[in-house]
């Protein structure tokens, strides 16, 4: 399946594309997880990220649309793969149609994460996040791990992203209404759509996720 995620910052969509892609067995590809890797390393790329990273911007689409397109070519990605954060607006979103029919393929679904901008800003303001893995995401106050700032899962340190500080959080809803909703419209014209509430536990969304891809697909076979 070749399924993009999309959904305002917090609606859980790196803990969502996880298991989604585990569910699937295809490659979970974040592009935010690629610029933080990028950064990390002191790539040239990274470089390029940061600022517009660190000030919740996106970052420009020259360097994006490349990046994203050259983890497609991996071997991996080859027979499916969940997007996560890509494409998140309209340029990126037709270049990726170029991209796929090029290759003689397409989407399988958009997957439409939905939540109340309250809880999305109660969910960032208490994120925290592993170094080692960014699916491992815990809530100072929702999800606290037993031993503070120490990831339950694997040990590693947790952190605050820099840019879930609260005034980067209100430029980033912005940035996501004004750039990525509209590609919601963008898919819809194409029946790729389908939505689900993002609230309850992690698990309930899974379920609910695939139940609404595997729906999504019958449809549009039986179309
Ligand atoms: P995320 O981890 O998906 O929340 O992404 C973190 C940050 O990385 C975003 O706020 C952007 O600055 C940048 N970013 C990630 N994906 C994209 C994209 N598709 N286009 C432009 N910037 C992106």
């Amino acid at each position: 399946m070749r399924i993009v995620l999309v959904g305002p910052p917090g609606a859980g969509k790196g803990t969502q594309a996880a298991f989604l892609a585990k569910n699937l067995s295809i490659p979970h590809i974040s592009t935010g997880d690629l610029f933080r890797a990028n950064i990390s390393q002191g790539t040239e790329l990274g470089k390029q990220a940061k600022a517009y990273m660190d000030a919740g911007n996106l970052v420009p689409d020259e360097v994006t649309i490349g990046m994203a397109e050259d983890r497609l070519e991996q071997a991996d990605a080859a027979n499916g793969f969940l997007l996560d954060g890509f494409p998140r607006n309209e340029a990126q979103a037709r270049a990726l149609d170029v991209y796929l029919a090029g290759h003689g393929i397409g989407l399988d679904g958009v997957l439409d994460l939905e939540v109340p901008e309250d809880e999305v800003v109660k969910r960032i303001a208490g994120r925290r996040v592993c170094r080692n893995d960014s699916a491992h995401v815990f809530h100072v106050d929702y999800k606290k791990p037993a031993v503070e700032d120490v990831c339950d899962e694997c040990g590693g340190e947790l952190y605050r992203r820099d840019d879930d500080a609260p005034d980067k959080v209100r430029n980033r809803l912005e940035v996501y209404h004004r750039e990525t909703e509209p590609i919601i419209d963008y898919y819809k014209q194409q029946g790729l759509v389908v939505t689900i509430s993002a609230l309850g536990a992690v698990a309930e969304v899974t379920e609910r996720a695939m139940t609404a891809l595997r729906a999504g697909g019958e449809q549009r076979r039986s179309a």
